[in-house]
């Protein structure tokens, strides 16, 4: 299998080019109804944390997220914690987030890893079921008040002065909020390379979320994580 390279947007509102209100009203947009305190767009794992924090400090939160079958997605490894991470989801847990919580309600194994090694190195790291630990987050966030979940694509960010005021999905339907926090993850701008092809897609067969965001005088720069290729040792069945 030939290496992957995944390459993703993170998106940064710097500039202030207010598109003129003729831009913004696209022909045929429908309201989205109720105004917003707070859009937040993605419920991958920054997503959930952001529109949990907001909702329970009682602002009117709506999250749009691609698919309602990958909230807070683990695409590969599903473990939660290990060297370094295991200080970021205690950080999370410290600040009343949920993915510990929700990494101990999906979790298959929990171990502390190098113990023969010195106490700088130990970290915890849970093992999870992926498919209990996203439909688990998904619970968490359908029963917290104050939130709105829908599957929906944000496909354009609406300003006003230089300031965002909502976005427009997909299906033309506009939200209104005085807040946008775009937790788009590997998926803004997202680009999988296989070999000499570049498929734009936030991850193996999923869209990719359109940088035109970027209209809104934002800049953008990217990261890149490579799946190293997998190759069978002769015929003994085992992968390196
Ligand atoms: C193939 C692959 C393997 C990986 N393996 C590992 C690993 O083993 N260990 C590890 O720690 N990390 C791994 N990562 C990285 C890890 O997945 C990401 O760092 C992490 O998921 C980022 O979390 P996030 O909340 O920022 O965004 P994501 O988890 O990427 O979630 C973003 C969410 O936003 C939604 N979204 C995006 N654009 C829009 C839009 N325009 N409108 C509406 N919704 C939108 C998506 O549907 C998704 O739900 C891997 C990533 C990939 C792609």
């Amino acid at each position: 299998m030939p290496a992957q390279v995944v390459v993703c947007y993170v998106y940064i509102m710097t500039g202030d080019e207010p598109m003129s209100e003729q831009d913004q009203r696209g022909q045929n947009e429908f309201s989205g109804g109720s105004r917003y305190d707070c859009i937040v767009v993605g419920a991958g794992h920054a997503g959930c944390e952001a529109a949990l924090v907001a909702a329970r400090a009682g602002l009117q939160v709506l999250v749009l997220t691609g698919s309602m079958d990958a909230i807070a997605w683990m695409p590969c490894n599903p473990a939660i914690g290990g060297p370094g991470k295991a200080q970021v989801v205690r950080e999370v847990d410290a600040l009343g987030g949920e993915m510990g919580l929700n990494a101990e309600r999906a979790l298959t194994q929990i171990k502390l890893l190098n113990t023969s090694k010195g106490r700088a190195v130990q970290s915890v790291r849970t093992q999870c079921d992926k498919w209990e630990y996203s439909a688990s987050m998904k619970q968490v966030l359908e029963s917290q008040s104050n939130l709105t979940l829908k599957q929906e694509r944000v496909e354009r960010l609406l300003t006003q002065s230089g300031h965002v005021v909502g976005v427009v999905t997909n299906y033309r339907v506009r939200y209104e909020a005085d807040t946008v926090i775009l937790t788009t993850g590997t998926y803004l701008g997202g680009v999988i390379h296989i070999s000499d092809i570049a498929i734009p897609a936030g991850r193996a067969w999923d869209f990719a979320a359109v940088a035109s965001a970027t209209h809104s005088g934002g800049s953008a720069s990217t990261f890149s994580a490579s799946i190293p290729a997998r190759r069978r040792v002769s015929t003994s069945g085992v992968w390196t």
